[in-house]
């Protein structure tokens, strides 16, 4: 039975975090993976908490750093220059988090049942992560939690745009009941349904999948591969054989991830914080407390159910969903 330390007061971090070997993390230099938000988004991490969690590492002579990635939507977060100003104007300074922002643009293809993910520099190049993770709704997968932070977070925008791409609709006409269901559910309103004709515009289809997983005709299937299922499998080229560890943040849980910029509203009331060294155990963890405040919330508000990314991964054996909560 994998064990999550739950709590509620930042000033119990260092215990959560002994639980799972911290000190080993001692003397190296370790990225801290995190989103720092796009353009007019206002729930992710506060730099304020970031720097109590940067501090603690450093007290214990571990050299944090900040990490993310370029996206392949437009907007400032597509470039590596343009995050970095968009991450300073979002008050992620070395005087306000107490170290460096480093944002990736490249990365190292690894092999994961069958495809390849590109992982950027710093997460190949690093024995020690520490990922730091604002838990919220996603319009692709439900939740965005550590599984999501590190599968699209710490790969590169070529391989992120790959996964995107695979999970796009192909029709089946002699399947088709012309319910509309899929049309209105597409959050980019891409597709449009009236009898006899099926029609999805290429331009707004982002790949989210959300399609595919609500026609209950199956006539609509994977381009390539469910999005939640290679989510797992690039989470996994980003940790396997390195020493982790996850801190999930549960507050100001709004209905949309923190690289949307209308995120809102808040959905769930703030919870407090879980720590752990699986991320399939903490992902799991997140949301059956979000679950206990708000029965299947992300489900409702997103039209996907979250479930799938922490089965896919343990079935890929990136962690476990079984686990232990223990408050501290
Ligand atoms: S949900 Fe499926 S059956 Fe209904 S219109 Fe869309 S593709 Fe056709
Ligand atoms: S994959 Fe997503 S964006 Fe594309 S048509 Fe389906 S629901 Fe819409």
């Amino acid at each position: 039975m994998k064990k999550v330390v739950f709590f509620t007061d930042l000033k119990k971090l260092y215990d959560a975090l002994e639980n799972f070997q911290i000190k080993s993390f001692a003397g190296k230099k370790v990225p801290v993976k995190l989103h720092m938000g796009e353009e007019k988004n206002k729930f992710f991490p506060r730099p304020e908490f970031v720097k109590t969690v940067v501090d603690e590492l450093k007290k214990i002579n571990i050299d944090p750093y900040l990490h993310d990635t370029t996206v392949v939507y437009s907007g400032p977060r597509r470039r590596k220059e343009s995050y970095e100003q968009l991450a300073i104007q979002h008050g992620f300074t070395p005087e306000n988090v107490g170290c460096n922002v480093v944002i990736d643009d490249s990365g190292v293809p690894i092999k994961i049942e069958g495809r390849d993910y590109e992982v950027a520099d710093h997460i190949i190049e690093s024995s020690h992560i520490f990922v730091l993770t604002h838990v919220k709704g996603h319009i692709a997968t439900g939740m965005g939690g550590a599984i999501k932070n590190l599968g699209m977070g710490g790969v590169t925008r070529e391989t992120k745009s790959r996964m995107h791409y695979g999970a796009r609709p192909i029709y089946k006409k002699d399947a088709c009941t012309y319910c509309g269901i899929c049309a209105e559910v597409c959050p980019f309103d891409a597709i449009s349904v009236e009898k006899p004709n099926w029609n999805r515009n290429k331009q707004s289809c982002f790949g989210c999948g959300v399609c595919v997983d609500n026609c209950k005709e199956n006539a609509i299937e994977y381009e390539d591969a469910d999005f939640q299922y290679v989510l797992a499998c690039a989470a996994k080229a980003c940790v396997q054989d390195k020493n982790v560890i996850y801190l999930n943040e549960l507050k100001r849980i709004a209905r949309s991830c923190d690289c949307d910029p209308y995120a809102g509203p808040i959905i769930c009331p703030d919870i407090g914080y879980l720590v752990s060294d699986d991320p399939i155990a903490i992902d799991k963890a997140s949301l059956d407390l979000i679950n206990d405040v708000k029965k299947d919330v992300f489900e409702k508000e997103n039209k996907i159910n979250p479930l799938k990314q922490i089965k896919y991964g343990e079935e890929i054996g990136l962690g476990s969903s079984s686990y232990q909560l223990i408050e501290i």
